[in-house]
């Protein structure tokens, strides 16, 4: 269940704002502590109440646990009474304050706690001393410092006995609100716009709808993500969630922005993950904790595939076939091989790995130019190919040239790694930048009479290929590309 927390001032945008929330809502939330005044309070609980479409909770949140209300606790309790005995569908009672609230008729109460600092320790026992007072569903509610945080939160979750409502706030806290059904939590909150969250990282009911599908997450959902940091803007999580549905498969993908992947690894192996996929700079840290490594991506030294076969995590390299493939395709137009190409690539991160072990096994002889000499060395060595200083990019005499740095993404867009005149006609010029997707190098080399390929030919090949791992099914590479521009052009 969705659950749109409505956070007007008056008990007439409540009413406007509660009809516009029906739409996505399962529950609506009354934060009456949003209400300034005691009497406007009491009127908005009254007239909401009657006029409601929906199931309500209402909720009196003081300020000592995150809330608005700073009256006194005997005013905030009075309208929380008065919840009650209109028979509100469901009251939320602070833990501290439940022995002062008199239960009666069918008003069910959510005894409920919240930490904005952490998520302690001592999860269980808080469960457990709520449970001593009997409440009709438990809510716990703490933040996320690190993304495991989440892992425990979904521990608990699945051994709770009374209905529970379990989540955590903050930017870190995401997936526990998207996959809370599926570790057997009541429901979760979103908010109705994205300017009127109740609490840290919430959602948007759209977000969680649109991009998630969160009302077909159910236990036997199966768990996918990306791993990253940063990873607030991938456009990963709608492309693979867009493609599961097209397959009709029962599979969710989450964004996990990942600060120590040692311990993530470690404590992600507690619940029922079936795939992830690995970004910046998580790409060559997290082979040490990998129970295999497929023959390529050990070559490259970089991972950005893990399934799970048979409980253990394989760790698999799919940039590099997506790389070849792009390129391969931008050369059908020139009814070309990759063979004895001239290639230069500028950069020499995880990107260029990948694309200089596909490019050395297609037979090409490749430069790297990067601006640490030492890591161009480094990769030189590795492929056993030549390199260059970034300076004499200027010089260069190739037949394709590759940009493999960051250098014109978003929001740079004005940069090039390379001047115009480098660019020769006929030249292949393929950025690995895909946002924007035509970048200022892609413009400047079609100005030039080069042939061009983009980065999102790479992005979609990569997704793919995961996609194809995971699941065993063909994917649906245009439907894959559609989405993906749809993100990024709009
Ligand atoms: P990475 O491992 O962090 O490497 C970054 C590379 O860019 C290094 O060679 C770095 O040089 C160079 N660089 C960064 N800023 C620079 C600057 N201002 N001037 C000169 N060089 C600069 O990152 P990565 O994983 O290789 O990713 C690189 C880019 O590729 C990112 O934009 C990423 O989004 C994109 N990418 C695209 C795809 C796709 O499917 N299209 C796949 C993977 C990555 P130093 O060594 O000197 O720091």
């Amino acid at each position: 269940m969705i659950c749109i927390p409505i956070t007007a001032r008056s008990a007439e945008d409540t009413i406007s704002e509660m009809s516009l929330a029906s739409r996505y809502a399962d529950i609506i939330e009354l934060r009456i502590d949003y209400i300034p005044e005691m009497q406007d309070a009491e009127t908005c609980i009254e007239k909401s109440l009657k006029s409601k479409t929906k199931p309500v909770i209402v909720t009196n949140r003081p300020e000592r646990e995150g809330g608005k209300f700073n009256g006194s606790e005997q005013n905030r309790l009075r309208l929380l009474q008065k919840a009650i005995d209109l028979r509100a569908d469901y009251v939320d009672v602070e833990f501290d304050s439940v022995r002062q609230i008199t239960r009666q008729n069918t008003s069910k109460v959510i005894i409920s706690y919240h930490n904005f600092k952490e998520t302690p320790p001592n999860l269980n026992k808080i469960y457990n001393d709520i449970c001593q007072w009997k409440p009709d569903i438990v809510k716990i509610v703490t933040y996320a410092n690190d993304i495991t945080d989440n892992i425990r939160i979904f521990e608990l979750l699945k051994t709770a006995n009374v209905p529970t409502i379990s989540f955590c706030m903050g930017e870190l806290g995401h997936i526990s609100r998207i996959l809370t059904r599926k570790f057997g939590g009541l429901l979760t909150f979103a908010s109705l716009e994205g300017d009127k969250e109740s609490a840290p990282g919430q959602l948007t009911a759209s977000e969680l709808s649109k991009i998630y599908h969160f009302k077909n997450i159910n236990k036997e959902t199966k768990l996918y993500g990306i791993i990253g940091n940063p990873i607030s803007h991938s456009i990963s999580p709608i492309i693979h969630n867009s493609s599961f549905i097209e397959k009709g498969l029962n599979s969710v993908y989450v964004p996990m922005k990942v600060l120590n992947i040692g311990a993530f690894i470690k404590k992600i192996r507690k619940i029922d993950i079936q795939g992830l996929s690995v970004t910046i700079p998580h790409k060559e840290s997290i082979l040490p904790y990998l129970d295999d490594i497929d023959h390529t991506a050990k070559k490259i030294g970089a991972v950005n595939t893990i399934v799970k076969q048979n409980g253990r995590f394989i760790g698999y390299n799919t940039d590099c076939m997506a790389a070849v493939m792009g390129l391969e395709h931008g050369l059908k137009k020139t009814k070309d091989t990759l063979n004895n190409k001239k290639v230069s690539i500028i950069g020499a991160g995880g990107a260029a790995r990948a694309i200089a072990f596909g490019l050395k096994e297609k037979g090409c002889d490749i430069t790297i130019y990067n601006r640490t000499l030492e890591r161009a060395k480094k990769l030189s060595n590795d492929v056993k190919c030549k390199f260059e200083r970034f300076e004499e990019i200027c010089e260069l005499n190739s037949d394709i040239l590759i940009n493999s740095t960051s250098i014109g993404m978003f929001p740079e867009v004005d940069r090039a790694p390379v001047p115009k005149n480098v660019l020769r006609e006929g030249m292949i010029v393929f950025d690995v930048v895909y946002n924007p997707i035509e970048t200022r190098l892609l413009q400047d080399a079609k100005e030039r009479g080069c042939h061009t390929v983009n980065g999102l030919t790479m992005f979609i090949n990569q997704a793919a290929e995961q996609f194809r791992l995971w699941t065993n099914i063909d994917p649906p590479v245009e439907l894959m590309k559609n989405v993906a521009m749809d993100m990024l052009l709009n």
